[in-house]
C-alpha cells in the first residue's frame, strides 16, 4: 500500500486552475523531490497534502485512508515550509515541544525529543529564546526541528533549506539523508536546487504549469528526459 496517494486532484483559485489533475503514489520510506520553476503549483500541491488548502476535486490518501476532508491535525504528517511561522511567545524549546505535548507524549519523552532535534541542528544554546531573538536561519532550523521531533507517516518539506547559508545547507542535506536511512520515513521535499534533488532522492516530479511531466528516478529523469523541457529544468546532458 502507498504511504501517500494522490489521486487525481485538481485544485482551482477563482477561475485559475493552479494544479490539473494530479497523481502520485508513494511508497512507504521513499524520499520524493518535487521540482519546477516558480509559480507551477509546488507549494499549492504541498498545501493541499498538509490539508492547509481544499483540494477543487480528487482525493488524497494516506496509508490507505482517505485524509482528503480531514483537518492538517489529523493527518499524521509533520511539515516545515517557507514561510516558517514559529509560536512568537513561546521559547524555542517549547515550540518544539508544543506539538509532542498536543499529542499528549509525556513529559521525558519530550525533554529527549528536544534534546536530539536540538543537537541535530545545533540549536542547543538557543532553546531559551523566543523567535524574535533569531535570526532567518536559525528560526528555519527551529521549525525543522519541530518537525523532526515527531515521528509522523510523511515529512513535507518545501524549500526548508532556501534561507540558510551554503555551508549549512550541505550539512542539513547530510542530516536529511541519514535521518531518511536511519528512520525510513516517507519525505515528499520541494527544491529548485538539482543537486539537492539528485543527491537525495528516491524519486523526482518534475511539475509545470499544474501538471508532472515526469515522475521516475533520479537516473531515469536525468538521462531519459521525456521531454526538452524536462531535459533542461535537470540540466540532462544532450
Ligand atoms: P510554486 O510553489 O511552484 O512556486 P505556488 O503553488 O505557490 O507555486 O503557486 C502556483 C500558482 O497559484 C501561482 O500562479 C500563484 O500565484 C497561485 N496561487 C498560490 N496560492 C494562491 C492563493 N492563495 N490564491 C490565489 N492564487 C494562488
Ligand atoms: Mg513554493
Amino acid at each position: 500500500m502507498a504511504a501517500l496517494e494522490i489521486h487525481n486532484v485538481c485544485k482551482d483559485f477563482g477561475s485559475e486552475r493552479v494544479l490539473k489533475d494530479v497523481s502520485i503514489s508513494i511508497d512507504s520510506g521513499e524520499f520524493l523531490i518535487l521540482v519546477g520553476p516558480s509559480g507551477c503549483g509546488k507549494s499549492t500541491l504541498m498545501n493541499a497534502i498538509a490539508g492547509l488548502e481544499p483540494v477543487t476535486s480528487g482525493n488524497i490518501y494516506i496509508d490507505g485512508d482517505d485524509v482528503t476532508w480531514r483537518t492538517p491535525a489529523d493527518r499524521d504528517i509533520a511539515m516545515v515550509f517557507q514561510s516558517y511561522a514559529l509560536y512568537p511567545s513561546m521559547t524555542v524549546r517549547q515550540n518544539i515541544s508544543f506539538g509532542l505535548e498536543m499529542r499528549k507524549v509525556p513529559k521525558p519523552e519530550r525533554e529527549a525529543a528536544v534534546e536530539r532535534v536540538a543537537d541535530l541542528l545545533q540549536i542547543t544554546h538557543l532553546l531559551e529564546r523566543k523567535p524574535s531573538q533569531l535570526s532567518g536561519g536559525q528560526r528555519q532550523r527551529v521549525a525543522m526541528g519541530r518537525a523532526l521531533a515527531r515521528e509522523p507517516k510523511v515529512y513535507l518539506f518545501d524549500e526548508p533549506l532556501s534561507n540558510l547559508d551554503a555551508k549549512l545547507r550541505v550539512d542539513m542535506r547530510t542530516e536529511i539523508k541519514k535521518l531518511h536511512q536511519r528512520l525510513g520515513t516517507t519525505i515528499v521535499y520541494v527544491t529548485h536546487d538539482q543537486v539537492e534533488a539528485m543527491t537525495l532522492a528516491d524519486c523526482i516530479a518534475v511539475m509545470r504549469d499544474g501538471q508532472i511531466l515526469q515522475l521516475g528516478s533520479p537516473d531515469e529523469v536525468y538521462n531519459n528526459p521525456v521531454d526538452m523541457f524536462v531535459a533542461g529544468f535537470m540540466g540532462s546532458p544532450s
